[in-house]
């Protein structure tokens, strides 16, 4: 990938999503679950860019959404309906209403009181509802505690015994229809060992819903799998889906699996200029064009991302903190990090940053957000256009008038 000359053509901060690679992580996933009927929905969360989703729905892949906006994206992009799941624990009744006029696979239900919604609203439209009860097995998925989820002291999902009671309540509405079971345990994980032990709770769950009548059709696993950010030991899908597998002996269910990261976050490069080099002190400063409004992963969870220099320079390398130009003091890349001296102009090249990358921007010090570019077969495309300054103050401009 020449960095440099996208960077020239694009201009930066500017990210750049290698869809070749995204295809190739989609593909090892699918196959590893060989034998078996599945489904693979990518989380559209973890890049939601149009020309991404579509990327997906050309490898038949369905979409796992967690807001209806992200149910639009992804028919917009030419999934197919009866591969889209709403899951969330918050869905307005608006949102749910929607989903259940597209006719969407199932809707992921979170909560007792979701369920009772979902099936008033089902009703007013003389609809039946599909529904997957997200099962929170308490299980500690041993990762980074912001994208932990499936502890009782999370907010997601229900756990066995409120679970049974909404397949009960649901078998006997007139407009639902429980057709899955649902658990998603957390993000980034690299020990299989919680997602088995999950897997084993909510296969014995279906079990025990067979026993009173209740047969499910999916067995949806969520995502999470983790990637390699720096050196970490990761879960190989192959292993993953074996032991997923394993499980499931006697029971005839589509195994649904959402994975977002492990699709897209090593596919995905984020450029950045070198504006300045400061020293405060002791401290030595990278000042780049690209800011936490762009990418917030390291802001928000203290993350590792790799990044390298593209430089003439050729001094030794000295520990410094790639900070961006936003008023906050956890505006920063990276902190103690070895970079050569670098010049005005030079480039940084921040790996892993194809997942909750850009989806996670914002216009934070009114500044607009990255142009997106896709590289296909050694081609490459722009697939969103630079915010600029109209575009941020659109929605605002018509009321300077009063
Ligand atoms: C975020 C999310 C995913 C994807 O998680 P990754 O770690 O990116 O694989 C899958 N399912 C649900 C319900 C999610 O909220």
């Amino acid at each position: 990938m020449n960095f440099k000359e996208l960077a020239s053509e694009y201009k930066t901060p500017l990210y750049v999503y290698d869809l070749d690679y995204m295809s190739k992580q989609y593909q090892e996933l699918k196959e590893a679950f060989r034998g078996r009927k599945s489904i693979l929905a990518y989380a559209v969360k973890a890049n939601s860019n149009l020309s991404v989703v579509k990327h997906f729905a050309n490898l038949g892949s369905g979409a796992d959404c967690v807001s209806i906006g992200e149910v639009r994206r992804a028919f917009l992009a030419g999934i197919p309906a009866y591969k889209i799941i709403f899951s969330g624990v918050g869905k307005s009744d608006d949102e749910i209403r929607e989903a259940i006029e597209k006719d969407i696979l199932y809707i992921n239900v979170e909560s007792e009181a979701e369920l009772f919604r979902v099936a008033i609203i089902a009703k007013e439209l003389n609809k039946i509802s599909r529904i997957s009860i997200r099962v929170n097995p308490n299980i500690d998925p041993q990762t980074h505690p912001y994208i932990s989820t499936g502890l009782h002291d999370n907010k997601f999902g229900v756990d066995i015994n409120t679970a049974k009671r909404m397949y009960i309540f649901s078998k006997n509405s007139d407009s639902l229809d429980p057709v899955g079971v649902h658990f998603h345990i957390g993000s980034q994980l690299t020990n299989l060992e919680p997602i088995y032990e999950s897997a084993v709770i909510v296969a014995d769950l279906v079990r025990s819903l067979e026993a009173i009548d209740i047969e499910l059709k999916f067995f949806d696993i969520g995502g999470g799998l983790g990637i390699t950010y720096d050196d970490e030991a990761t879960i190989k899908p192959y292993d993953y889906a074996q032991a997923i597998l394993g499980t499931l002996k006697g029971l005839d269910l589509t195994v649904i699996c959402e994975p977002g990261r492990f699709l897209t976050a090593n596919a995905g490069y984020f450029l950045t200029k070198v504006l300045y080099e400061k020293q405060n002190g002791a401290k030595k400063f990278v000042v780049v064009d690209g800011a936490m409004n762009d990418l917030l992963r390291p802001a928000l969870y203290g993350a590792y991302h790799r990044i390298e220099a593209i430089t003439d320079s050729a001094s030794e390398p000295r520990t410094v903190d790639i900070v961006g130009p936003v008023c906050e003091s956890g505006d920063f890349f990276a902190k103690d990090y070895l970079l050569p001296e670098l010049n005005h102009n030079d480039l940084l090249v921040v790996h892993s940053a194809g997942a909750y990358g850009f989806g996670m921007g914002s216009n934070y010090n009114t500044r607009g957000r990255s142009a997106e570019v896709a590289v296909e077969k050694g081609q490459a495309r722009l697939i969103r256009k630079r915010e600029n300054f109209e575009d941020l103050i659109a929605l605002e401009k018509e009321f300077l008038e009063n």
